[in-house]
């Protein structure tokens, strides 16, 4: 059981070449990071996955549990078990968050089976009091109004619920505060499981202080350049990417 991505090239719709030949795979079971200077590829490559318009898939693969999600419909990845966080509408006016949360996971059920309200709400309120969320985040419309840290504990909320096999959490470079990182971290970790496969995309390796990854890949220039354990992290705090200039140097 594994998300496998296979020499993945990807352009924008004016033929730019965005991913050039992006091969990694995140068995279940696995918390795999990939890190890496502004401007990778980092968040086109989720994006791809994601199935996100405006991105053409011009060779590799991308495998869900054997099957390829380039054939799949958006809808149809998230209910063989990916999770992008980003995949959600940012702002769902009208409709409150309990009800929110529970539509998708009504619309998971076999037909003509009905949700058990009671247990819904016991287990929205367990990982609401894990994630610190106060309980009036149940009756406020989707995200609208929301800070960037409650839109953070609202995506983890989401995926917690969900429940996916895999998850990519792609943390934008932008307002993640300290404490936003460690509700990433409590919802990640809180997650772990030998059946669940997690990708976390981040700039910072801040994160990685609060989430001890099994890998971590390095992204430059739309290519995996190094992958390690949670040492490279560290490095990479230490030294900074630096050390892709010499191998440019050295490969050029
Ligand atoms: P990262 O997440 O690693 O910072 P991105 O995937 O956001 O990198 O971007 C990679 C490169 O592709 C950047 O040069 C970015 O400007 C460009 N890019 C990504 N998406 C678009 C888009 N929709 N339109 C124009 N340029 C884009
Ligand atoms: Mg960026
Ligand atoms: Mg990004």
């Amino acid at each position: 059981m594994s998300l496998v991505i296979t020499d993945l090239h990807a352009t924008l719709e004016d033929g730019t070449e965005i991913l050039k030949g992006v091969t990694l795979e995140i068995p279940a079971g696995e918390v795999h990071a990939i890190m890496g200077p502004n401007g990778s590829g980092k968040s086109t490559l989720s994006k791809v996955i994601a199935g996100h318009e405006g991105y053409v898939v011009t060779g590799g693969t991308v495998t869900l549990d054997g099957q390829d999600i380039f054939e799949m419909s958006i809808d149809e990845r998230s209910r063989a078990g990916i999770f992008l966080a980003f995949q959600y509408p940012a702002e769902v006016p009208g409709v409150s968050n309990a009800n929110f949360i529970r539509a998708a996971l009504q619309s998971r059920m076999p037909k003509g089976e009905e949700l058990d309200a009671v247990a819904y709400y016991k287990s929205l309120y367990a990982r609401m009091d894990l994630l610190e969320m106060d309980r009036k985040f149940t009756a406020r419309s989707v995200n609208e109004g929301f800070s960037g840290g409650e839109k953070k504990r609202n995506e983890i909320l989401q995926m917690m619920m969900l429940e996916p096999t895999y998850c990519i959490l792609d943390e934008t470079d932008s307002g993640l505060d300290i404490d936003a990182l460690k509700i990433v971290a409590k919802g990640v970790n809180a997650m772990r499981s030998p059946a669940r496969g997690m990708l976390l995309i981040t700039h910072y390796q801040r994160l990685l202080d609060y989430i001890a990854p099994d890998h971590v890949h390095v992204m430059a220039a739309g290519k995996i350049v190094r992958s390690g354990g949670p040492e490279l992290a560290l490095e990479l705090e230490k030294n900074g990417y630096d050390f892709l200039k010499d191998e440019a140097l050295v490969s050029a």
